[in-house]
């Protein structure tokens, strides 16, 4: 008898696995954090397990936790506070005092709760996350027991060039000395907010260190035309070459939209191994831009899923965001065949974690990965009848589909009941705050 924490039966689990394993009858034995057994279920694999949890689920489909490659956790007080309106006015008139006024440490921590019990009912188990006060949103994360990847947001205040890049890559250093170990569900990474906000000099005092320490180096970039406009007129560059004039792209750089790209930019992306992380449903919301992903996946480039926040997305539920990527790309190309729901999930699943530098943990159901499963239960009439379970979670399904999340091992969701988190209480909380935001706004 082999000792396991958990067990799992279904009916069919996409593993995304380097061949695209699809097991009928999967059974699935977990050890502490990580994964010991993946295969058909059979009466003789059972009986090899004595566990200490079963869990069974005759209808269902069983795939590896999906990977948000950018969230902004904290505005979820933000949802639905400004929709409809011009980028720059949404974004001036709106956000940045909403953020001036109501952004403080309890604010983050509440609204980070808020945003991860969202995303452990809709089956993401991995958020890279930027924002104020990092440190609040990463007790959240460790409170709910997900993976979270702890951006720390930089903007050029200083006048003095020299003095503000130095400053930062000192905050930058500090910052991953004091997360780098404190728990393996965290990883520290560095975010410099975006080429138009950081110098090319702060942006390279900041890549340096980030390479010292082999550290995520996370920037938003060629989200809009004008942004494209401003770098040019600033710089004399494109966004991309000038991050790659400045030696900053690499794989171990995440960059954030890549809405407007010229050929050559794809090149030097693909060329140098830089990651995408792609946030459809945000670009089009705002009408910022759609990253022409079908293309750079084409060149080999690593491509994630992101959500954005949620005052422009307006939720953190992958299984939606994945369902408006395949949308957008087949229309926008006039091409049904541009994407694929199985080219979809991969991009929330296993690309998802190699955007994040993760692939050999996560991203895939694998003797060895970390336990990070969700549970679709398609006992529900908007999942039958089941052909496709890809096409099915991708075209039909929604985060409330999820029964079951598992995150390092650790049962976070439960026939749809969160066992890590007291949701009346987080409601109670944010709500107290939102009415205070409420008296400001209306
Ligand atoms: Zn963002």
């Amino acid at each position: 008898m082999i000792e396991a924490d958990i067990t799992i039966k279904g009916s069919v689990c996409l593993t995304m696995d380097r061949d695209l394993t699809v097991i009928e009858d999967p059974f699935i034995a977990i050890q502490g954090e990580r994964i010991v057994y993946v295969g058909q279920y059979s009466n003789t694999i059972e009986q090899k397990y004595l566990s200490k949890k079963e869990i069974s689920i005759p209808n269902s489909i069983i795939l590896p936790g999906l990977i948000n490659t950018h969230t902004h956790v904290p505005m979820v007080f933000f949802r639905g506070i400004a929709d409809d309106l011009p980028l720059m006015e949404w974004l001036n008139h709106h956000i940045f005092p909403l953020e001036m006024k109501f952004v403080n440490k309890e604010m983050v921590y509440w609204g980070a709760l808020l945003a991860c019990a969202e995303m452990i009912c809709s089956g993401t188990t991995t958020f890279c996350d930027g924002y104020f006060y990092p440190g609040r949103i990463a007790r959240a994360a460790m409170e709910t027991g997900l993976r979270v990847f702890l951006g720390l947001g930089f903007f050029d205040r200083e006048e003095d060039v020299e003095a503000s890049a130095r400053a930062n890559a000192e905050t930058a250093k500090y910052f991953i000395e004091k997360w780098q170990h404190i728990s393996p569900l965290v990883t520290p990474a560095l975010f410099p907010h975006a080429p138009y906000t950081c110098r090319p000099e702060t942006m390279k005092a900041i890549k340096e260190v980030a390479e010292d320490y082999r550290t995520l180096f996370i920037t938003h970039l060629a989200e809009t035309k004008e942004e494209v406009e401003i770098i040019r007129e600033r710089y004399g560059l494109t966004p991309v070459r000038l991050l790659s004039s400045c030696g900053i792209l690499n794989e171990r750089t995440l960059l954030v939209h890549c809405n407007w790209l010229d050929q050559e930019e794809i090149e030097i992306l693909a060329q140098s191994g830089t990651r995408v992380s792609h946030n459809a449903e945000s670009g089009m919301k705002l009408a910022s831009g759609l990253s022409p992903i079908p293309e750079l996946i084409k060149k080999g480039i690593c491509v994630g899923l992101g959500t954005d926040g949620c005052a422009s997305n307006n939720d953190h539920d992958l299984i939606r965001e994945m369902g408006s990527v395949a949308y957008a790309h087949k229309l926008v190309n006039r091409d049904p065949t541009i994407i694929d729901a199985r080219q979809v999930l991969l991009l929330a699943t296993r690309e998802g974690a190699r955007a994040l530098g993760k692939e050999e943990e996560i991203g895939s159901i694998e003797v060895n990965k970390k336990a990070d499963i969700i549970i679709i239960d398609t006992c529900h009439p908007r999942l039958q009848p089941l052909y496709n379970p890809y096409s099915q979670i991708v075209y039909a399904a929604n985060g409330d589909n999820v029964c079951t999340t598992i995150c390092n091992g650790r049962i976070l969701l439960e026939n749809r009941r969160l066992t890590t988190l007291d949701l009346q209480n987080i409601l109670k909380e944010v709500e107290r705050i939102a009415c205070s935001i409420r008296k400001e706004k209306l």
